[in-house]
C-alpha cells in the first residue's frame, strides 16, 4: 500500500490537476490512496470513482456524534465512501496533545464503522538518541493493541520516525527493517493475521530511495507526506514497489 498523506495542502486545481496525474499513471501493482483534506473528501470521492484509487482522511473523532465542535466522526467519513483514516500521526500527538489512549480511541471508531485505521507510531529524535526508540513505538502500539482486541489484524500500522518525516532525513532501509521486523514481532503476539498485515515506512521516502526501503522483508509500502503532492513524485514511489 502507498498512501499519500496530504497534510494542510490542495485546492481545487491543485487537486485535480494531482488525481488526474495519478489516475493516467495506472495501473499500478501495489494499492494505491491519498488521505485528503475533510473538504476536499467529496470531490476525490467522484475524481476517483470507478478506478481503484481508494480515499481516505487524515483524522477523525473517537466519539461518533455529539457536542464535538470542529471533530468529523468516522460515521460521516463511511459516507464519503473513505477507505481509510489516519490516526496518531505525529503532527497530531506533538501539536495537539494526542495521546496514546485517545490515538488507540480513535483506531477503534474508525475500525467500527468498517474504515481502515492507518495506525502511525514513531520515535521522536531524543528518544531514538537516548536509546528508547523501540519502548516508544512498543508502548504506542501496545495501546491501539489493547484497543482493537480481536480486530488488531484489520488495521495498517505506519511506522514514522519523527526525526524523519519532512526533513529530508530518511531512515536507513536497515534502521526501518529493525522496527518494522519488532512491530511485527508485537502484532504476532496479539494476531494470527499479523504476517499479512501491511506495516507502512514514512519519513522523506522519494522516488529514489522508496525501492531500497521497500525491499525490506516487513516493510509492506509507504506513508508518504511531501513526495505525494506531485503526481511524478507519487507514482514514482508506487511504481517502485
Ligand atoms: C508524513 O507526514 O506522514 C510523512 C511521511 O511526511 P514526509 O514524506 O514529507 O516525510
Amino acid at each position: 500500500l502507498v498512501a499519500g498523506n496530504w497534510k494542510m495542502h490542495g485546492s481545487h486545481s491543485a487537486n485535480a490537476e494531482l488525481l488526474s496525474g495519478i489516475l493516467a499513471a495506472r495501473p499500478f501493482a501495489c494499492d494505491v490512496a491519498v488521505c485528503v483534506p475533510f473538504p476536499y473528501l467529496s470531490e476525490a470521492a467522484v475524481a476517483l470513482a470507478g478506478s481503484d484509487v481508494r480515499w481516505g482522511a487524515q483524522d477523525c473523532s473517537a466519539h461518533d456524534k455529539g457536542a464535538y465542535t470542529g471533530e468529523v466522526s468516522a460515521a460521516m467519513l463511511a459516507e464519503f465512501g473513505c477507505r481509510y483514516v489516519i490516526v496518531g500521526h505525529s503532527e497530531r500527538r506533538a501539536m495537539h496533545g494526542e495521546t496514546d489512549q485517545l490515538v488507540a480511541d480513535k483506531a477503534k471508531a474508525v475500525l467500527a464503522r468498517g474504515l481502515t485505521p492507518i495506525v502511525c507510531v514513531g520515535e521522536t529524535l531524543g528518544q531514538r538518541e537516548q536509546g528508547t526508540a523501540q519502548a516508544t513505538v512498543k508502548r504506542q502500539l501496545s495501546a491501539v493493541i489493547h484497543a482493537l482486541g480481536h480486530c488488531v489484524g484489520e488495521m495498517v500500522v505506519a511506522y514514522e520516525p519523527v526525526w524523519a518525516i519532512g526533513t529530508g532525513v530518511t531512515a536507513t532501509p536497515e534502521q526501518a527493517q529493525e522496527m518494522h521486523a519488532l512491530i511485527r514481532a508485537q502484532l504476532q503476539a496479539a494476531t494470527a493475521h499479523a504476517d499479512a498485515m501491511q506495516i507502512l515506512y514514512g519519513g522523506s521516502m522519494k522516488p529514489d530511495n522508496a525501492a531500497s526501503l521497500l525491499a525490506q522483508q516487513d516493510i509492506d509500502g509507504g506513508l508518504i507526506g511531501g513526495a505525494a503532492l506531485k503526481a511524478a513524485d507519487f507514482v514514482g514511489i508506487c511504481r517502485a514497489t
